[in-house]
């Protein structure tokens, strides 16, 4: 019998938020873990972070997500089969200056390489996963869209033409589609002996995985709700919802583990509105009360608008998501400990 141990997940962008919490779920359930990361730095801080699993993970320098024969040795020295492969590494920042080098070539081309490297290397890999995005499947231009249910037949409707100087939010959410379908087309074309899934949350939040971060240095996501911390006014709603760094985890890990996951797209959120933190935040966090404006209480809930599909990821994981006070308060009593 094949056990956990006797399997490796490759982890890309091992150093990120959610793989944070995807490897602590793997190495947890006993998989051996293959990450990959840009930097020695970066590498360091991960063993650092997983030290009691020394025996379980592997770190390697992927220096250039665009060439798939950089991941050669990252599938070469694995002790065990490489049974699944998590793709997280993409660009998610605000700060770019270049499109298309600083966005779409890494998002796009970086997901067909790690495909391509599967193929030359992975012979073993049964199951690749990736974290797309919810900005990957919103129709920004449709506004608040009251009623409407996204699901995984919708894709965010940019160009690579429009993305190449358009405004980073539509950017980004062009370079998440465009690398998304690019692996569809990839693993049908191909004729890949792996499968193929991908999560698309909206805004990831939750508590990191190893302690709280630095608060000069967050993720976006993480940076997005901290912004209200000392903030004069409430934010406006953006992409109406989110789903917790736990949950997405959990739902790349049994996407590898549920065979019918293969070739479907999860989308994983619950609605949420700034003044939906700032309500939750205020009744959950003592000492938040007087660092929170105050906008219109209880205003987003009672916003109309679209909501998301999440009856096959809540099918995927067993169970219901995380409700979004658990989340907005584990997220920010962390950051109150941070430095
Ligand atoms: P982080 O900023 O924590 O991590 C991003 C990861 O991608 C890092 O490992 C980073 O490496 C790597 N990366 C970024 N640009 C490049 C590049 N040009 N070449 C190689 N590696 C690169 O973000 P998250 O954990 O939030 O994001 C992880 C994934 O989840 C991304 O694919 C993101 O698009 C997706 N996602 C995130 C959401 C969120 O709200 N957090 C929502 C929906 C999807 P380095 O540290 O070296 O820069």
């Amino acid at each position: 019998m094949v056990t956990k141990g006797d399997q490796t997940i490759l982890v890309t962008g091992a150093n990120s938020f959610i793989a944070g919490h995807i490897i602590a779920q793997a190495l947890a359930k006993g998989y051996k873990v293959s990450g990959t990361v840009r930097s020695e730095e970066a590498a360091n801080k991960v063993r650092k972070t997983f030290d009691k699993y020394q025996s379980q993970l592997y770190i390697s320098i992927v220096a250039d997500i665009e060439k798939p024969e950089l991941y050669e040795s990252a599938f070469a020295s694995s002790s065990t089969p490489i049974t699944a492969v998590i793709h997280t590494a993409s660009p998610f920042t605000f700060a770019v200056k270049d499109n298309v080098k600083d966005l779409l070539n890494p998002a796009i081309e970086g997901s067909t390489a790690i495909l391509k490297a599967v193929k030359k290397y992975g012979g073993s890999v049964r199951h690749v996963v990736s974290t797309s995005s919810f900005a990957g499947v919103a129709d920004l231009t449709q506004g608040l869209r009251p009623g409407y249910t996204y699901t995984d037949k919708d894709w965010a409707p940019f160009t690579y033409e429009f993305a190449k100087d358009a405004e980073i939010v539509p950017a980004y959410g062009a370079s998440k589609a465009l690398a998304e379908k690019a692996m569809w087309e990839f693993v049908e074309k191909e004729k890949v002996a792996f499968t193929l899934t991908t999560i698309n949350p909206p805004w990831v939040f939750g508590p990191h995985h190893g302690g709280p971060p630095p608060l000069a240095n967050l993720n976006v996501s993480t940076g997005m709700l901290w912004r209200l911390v000392d903030s004069p006014e409430v934010p406006p709603p953006d992409f109406l919802s989110c789903a917790d760094v736990r949950d997405v985890a959990a739902a790349h890990i049994a996407a590898i583990e549920k065979a019918d996951a293969a070739g479907k797209r999860y989308l994983i959120g619950n609605k949420f509105t700034y003044q939906d933190a700032v309500d939750i935040a205020r009744e959950t966090i003592p000492s938040l009360q007087d660092r929170l404006p105050k906008g219109t209480p209880g205003a987003g809930k009672g916003l109309e608008s679209y909501t998301l599909d999440k009856t096959q990821v809540e099918g995927l994981l067993g169970r219901a998501l995380t409700p979004v006070a658990t989340t907005i308060t584990d997220t920010l009593t962390q950051l109150l400990e941070a430095k």
